[in-house]
């Protein structure tokens, strides 16, 4: 176990300028002209299973960690589209890279929405210049991923709140500038009554526990760690064991929203290496382009590729819809289509991995360090159905599904 009681400093790599800001109005040119820096870094990070340092401090100064941050507080004020946009610009560069920035982006949506005014003022103009990349602690030791349970309990003394968590799986813990947790709302409060708490990481003191050597998501560098402090009452997020309502309203959609979005870029990237090479002269020696096994491979790849697309920016634009009208995210058929999406994505991108390792063979697609990433896609993406394990959403699904016997769609 390691003590690690402040940010650990960037690190000068290979690549050290970002030339791309943000403007309001083309976050997704911005994203893209950060190709460069995440792919340059990306198989470094993930050799050496290290945190993307070059890659977030070019985010950082892009103006891009502010994309869900309103407007009036200095952000970008972007939509879920923007996220989804986003997210699949970086997943073309590094896919560890694109899931942290999209976790960040849940973080903030949560908070942009359900803190109070004294803490949106405080905290939202920071994220947006790019000083606090937000962590984020749910998973627990006994409940698993469970979002909306908890077993720690937050503490009251003199009106501020303590904290005292144990958590076994944290994105980026070494180097985030702050923590959104959930912890049950009091020893008396029961596993569901659950809060969410921000926290600087100089009002913690946090201890990091060595270990990360998984084997896909390498460069998330997603570590155990303890959290304890004291913030002050006004770092509630939401209601008192109110965690469900923004769960279901606002990080639940934008995790899934992200997620596979960033699944996706990173699918989209390595189809676009592979159907490149193939189509060079180096390539067409060894490819023939006329096999309609080769083909066939390509066809469903990119069938895979446009389903979950289409299935994405459904998903984006009924959730959009439903925030403009004033309806019901936590509906069932929109929390279906919601689950849906993020197994659909999970499932059907590991599938596309698959048959690009299948197309590219072994020199180009099985072999570590081949100029063509698939079997980092293929370890990265193995990651996807357990990062909030498909099998909790599928017998959620499941349960929703038998309430609807008019299977009612769209
Ligand atoms: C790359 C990566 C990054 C992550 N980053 C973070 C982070 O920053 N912060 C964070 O808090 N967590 C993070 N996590 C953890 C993640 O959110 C989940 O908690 C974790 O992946 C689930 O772990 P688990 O499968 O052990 O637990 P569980 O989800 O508890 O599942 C354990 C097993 O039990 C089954 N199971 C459990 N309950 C049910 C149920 N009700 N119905 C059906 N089956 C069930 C599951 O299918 C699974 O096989 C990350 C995970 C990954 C892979």
């Amino acid at each position: 176990m390691s003590a690690a009681p402040t940010r650990e400093p960037s690190t000068a790599t290979s690549v050290t300028t970002a030339t791309a800001t943000a403007t309001a109005a083309d976050p997704v040119l911005t994203a893209r002209q950060l190709f460069g820096v995440l792919r340059e870094n990306a198989a470094a990070d993930d050799e050496n299973a290290s945190f993307p340092v070059a890659s977030l401090d070019a985010l950082r100064a892009s103006g891009l960690m502010g994309l869900s941050v309103p407007v009036e507080y200095g952000g970008l004020g972007g939509s879920l589209a923007d996220l989804a946009a986003v997210a699949q610009e970086l997943g073309r560069g590094s896919l560890s890279t694109a899931l942290i920035w999209a976790m960040h982006c849940q973080q903030v949506a949560t908070l942009a929405e359900y803190a109070g005014p004294a803490l949106r003022s405080r905290l939202l103009p920071r994220i947006a210049r790019g000083e606090v990349y937000v962590a984020s602690v749910t998973s627990e030791k006994g409940k698993g991923g469970h979002l909306t349970s908890a077993a720690a309990a937050l503490g009251r003394e003199d009106g501020d709140l303590l904290i005292d968590r144990d958590a076994p799986i944290v994105t980026g813990g070494a180097q985030a500038d702050g923590f959104l947790i959930t912890m049950r709302d009091s020893a008396d409060a029961s596993a569901n009554a659950v809060t969410l708490v921000y926290a600087d990481r100089e009002q913690l003191e946090t201890t990091q526990r060595d270990g990360w050597n998984p084997m896909g998501m390498r460069a998330t560098h997603s570590v155990a760690m303890t959290l304890r402090g004291t913030v002050p009452a006004d770092q509630r997020v939401g209601a008192a064991g109110g965690f469900a309502e923004a769960s279901a309203a606002v990080f639940a959609p934008a995790a899934h929203i992200g997620w596979s979005a960033s699944w996706l870029g990173a699918v989209c990237g390595v189809l676009r290496d592979a159907l490149t090479t193939l189509r060079e002269p180096s390539g067409r020696r060894d490819f023939d382009l006329r096999s309609e096994l080769v083909l066939d491979r390509i066809a469903r790849i990119r069938l895979d590729v446009d389903a979950v697309d289409a299935f994405l920016a459904q998903v984006v634009r009924e959730i959009e819809e439903i925030r403009r009208t004033g309806g019901d995210i936590g509906a069932a058929p929109v929390q279906l289509r919601l689950n849906g999406l993020k197994v659909f994505a999970s499932e059907t991108l590991m599938s596309a991995a698959d048959r690009l390792m299948d197309l590219l063979g072994l020199r180009h697609g099985y072999m570590r360090g081949s100029a063509i990433p698939a079997e980092r896609l293929f370890r990265d993406l193995k990651s996807a159905r357990l990062n909030y394990s498909n099998d909790r959403l599928t017998t959620a699904n499941g349960t929703l599904a038998l309430f609807d016997p008019e299977v009612s769609l769209g």
